[in-house]
């Protein structure tokens, strides 16, 4: 891979999830496409796990991690980019919150804030989604959300503790 100048790269965590198929290796297979290309380097990532669906009824369980990634992208040259994984590994979009073999969220990128008709950064309800915010503060517990002020750690104090339904994967298992 050619490496950018370290001036022209931005650090990004992609929040990402699978309720089709071999969860886990469609993860994985996800993560081996990102860290493929010019441009990203996958520098670290969560524990997988296994978590029940949110806002939608009768679907099957998800699998979820995060991944911090180094992008010499920008914001929208990424989402461009994620989608088109997306399409790659099958996924096709009907409605919202639908069974999706991946699904690729933008979480953070850098300290940027954004909000335009297609991209908007940090994700709306990261900081709503245990989902989200048990692998960010596995992560980085003290990186600061650039909108709320409030470090990982401080906005998953901040959610109730029932609700979700959340498992870390064993290493190499997919769950039951
Ligand atoms: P949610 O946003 O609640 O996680 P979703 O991930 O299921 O829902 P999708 O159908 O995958 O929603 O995405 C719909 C659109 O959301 C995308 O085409 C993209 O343009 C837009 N979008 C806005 N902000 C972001 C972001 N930060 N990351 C990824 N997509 C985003
Ligand atoms: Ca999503
Ligand atoms: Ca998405």
């Amino acid at each position: 891979m050619t490496e950018l100048p370290s001036t022209e790269m931005e650090t990004a965590y992609i929040g990402m999830g699978s309720n089709l198929g071999d969860k886990l290796m469609n993860c994985r297979k996800a993560i081996g496409l990102i860290d493929n290309i010019d441009c990203c380097k996958v520098k670290t990532q969560s524990r997988f796990y296994r978590t029940e669906p949110v806002g939608v009824v009768s679907q099957d369980w998800y699998v979820n991690g995060v991944i911090r990634i180094e992008t010499g992208l920008s914001a929208h040259e990424l989402l461009s980019f994620l989608l088109s994984v997306e399409t790659g590994m099958g996924r096709v979009r009907r409605r919202k919150w639908e069974t999706r073999v991946i699904d690729l969220d933008i979480l953070l990128y850098g300290n940027r804030v954004m909000s335009e008709k297609n991209l908007t950064v940090p994700h709306p309800l990261m900081h709503e989604r245990r989902f989200v915010l048990i692998p960010m503060v596995e992560l980085d517990p003290d990186l600061v959300h650039p909108v709320l002020g409030r470090t990982m750690a401080e906005l998953l104090d901040s959610l109730l503790e029932e609700g979700q339904g959340i498992i870390p994967l064993r290493e190499g298992r997919c769950g039951s």
